[in-house]
C-alpha cells in the first residue's frame, strides 16, 4: 500500500502516530513519515494500522491506497 502525506492539511493533532509508529512530526507537530522524512510518500506492506490512522486524521492529511 502506498501512504501519501499532505502536510499542508496537518494540524498538529498528534493522532496518527497514537495509531501506527511510522508516523512522527517535525519541529513544529507536523506529519511526516518517521522512516523518510524526507518523502511525502511511501510504499509499505498491507498493515491495518496505516489504513486505521488515514481514516482517523480528522483533515485527511494521510491518504492511503
Ligand atoms: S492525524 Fe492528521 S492532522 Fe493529526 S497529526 Fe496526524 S496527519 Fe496531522
Amino acid at each position: 500500500m502506498k501512504i501519501q502525506l499532505i502536510p499542508e492539511k496537518c494540524i498538529a493533532c498528534g493522532l496518527c502516530q497514537t495509531i501506527s509508529n511510522e508516523f512522527d512530526y517535525d519541529d513544529d507537530g507536523i506529519v511526516l513519515l518517521a522512516s523518510a522524512p524526507a518523502s511525502l510518500e511511501k510504499e509499505f506492506p498491507n498493515q491495518a494500522e496505516l489504513l486505521l490512522a488515514a481514516k482517523s486524521c480528522p483533515t485527511k492529511a494521510i491518504l492511503a491506497d
